[in-house]
């Protein structure tokens, strides 16, 4: 199924992230553990590529794992700052053979080293390649607090609109821990004449070791609410666990009472944490 088809159905969307195996050898956890998180029968899940060092390569295997061993709608990440116009072709390819509708258009973070491919520069460019490429529903990243390489906030917004204008069908920001801040975005964007649904996307943050590779890679705003949950937590796993739930929830359920209807977690590859935030949910998500 197509993810605006999801989310035109004008009910609450819960769709859950995961990421491949950084090494071959994890290849089974990180399945045992997509399992599991499947089997939560979220709206879809997606699956990362290349992202914080994982491989690119299981992403289209997991993905039509999703689709063919337990119905879940899955959305594969395509990045193309690194790949030439041959590979994209071959990659978009795949995913059309194994039955894949959805791909989240990315252009992908510089590599350390500095090694790109000089066909693509941007996102909007693999969009508007994929547009030829096949009936696929196209989603793209936006950033409610700006995207860190942006020279500011509102040329973002016109270069998110670009993207957008050359065929994506629906957006999934950045984690913030201040819903203000994607409030705040989502009434700038729409007065920019951005139209399309805004998936928005909750970091569940278990632990403060993970909080702060988050922050120097991002430099996400962090709120004094959640600030003094890390100073009284941080140093304590299964309490640390338990509040970076519980907070990741209230974001969700405020946002579902603001009437954002759509909402996906990054589970870190965590069936726990996203079992905990489904069940709290149970009534909300009806
Ligand atoms: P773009 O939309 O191309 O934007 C990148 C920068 O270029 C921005 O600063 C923007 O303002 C600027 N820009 C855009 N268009 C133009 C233009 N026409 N002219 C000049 N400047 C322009 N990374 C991965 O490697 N794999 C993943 O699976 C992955 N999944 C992600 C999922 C989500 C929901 C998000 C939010 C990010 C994800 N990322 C992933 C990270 C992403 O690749 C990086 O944030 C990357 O730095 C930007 O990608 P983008 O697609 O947003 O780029």
């Amino acid at each position: 199924m197509k993810i605006k088809e999801i989310l035109a159905q004008e009910k609450p969307v819960l769709s859950f992230e995961v990421f491949p195996p950084k090494q071959e050898d994890a290849y089974e956890a990180v399945e045992h553990a997509v399992t599991e998180i499947a089997k939560l029968s979220p709206s879809f899940m997606s699956v990362t590529y290349g992202a914080g060092g994982g491989t690119s390569r299981y992403t289209a295997k997991i993905a039509s794992g999703l689709l063919k061993n337990y119905g879940v709608t899955a959305l594969a990440h395509l990045s193309c700052v690194t790949s030439t116009k041959d590979q994209v072709r071959e990659a978009a390819g795949t995913l059309k053979t194994l039955g894949i509708e959805n791909i989240l258009a990315l252009r992908g973070d510089i590599p350390a080293d500095g090694r790109i491919e000089t066909d693509y520069h941007y996102a909007c460019e693999l969009v508007r390649d994929l547009k030829q490429m096949g009936d696929f529903c196209i989603g793209g990243a936006c950033y409610p607090e700006g995207h860190p390489e942006s020279p500011g906030k509102e040329q973002d917004i016109l270069y998110l609109k670009e993207k957008v204008e050359a065929g994506c069908d629906f957006l999934t920001t950045q984690m913030f821990f201040d819903n203000n801040i994607l409030y705040n975005f989502l009434y700038r964007i729409r007065e920019k004449g951005i139209t399309v649904p805004v998936i928005a996307g909750i970091m569940p943050v278990t632990n403060a070791k993970q909080m702060k590779r988050i922050l120097s890679m991002s430099g996400t705003y962090l709120p004094s609410r959640f600030k003094a949950i890390l100073d009284k937590f941080g140093d304590h796993p299964a309490a640390m666990r338990q509040a970076g739930i519980a907070y990741a929830t209230e974001q969700i359920i405020d946002l579902i009472a603001n009437d954002i209807h759509a909402v996906h977690v990054y589970t870190m590859n965590k069936p726990e944490v996203a079992a905990q935030i489904k069940s709290s949910l149970s009534e909300i998500l009806i």
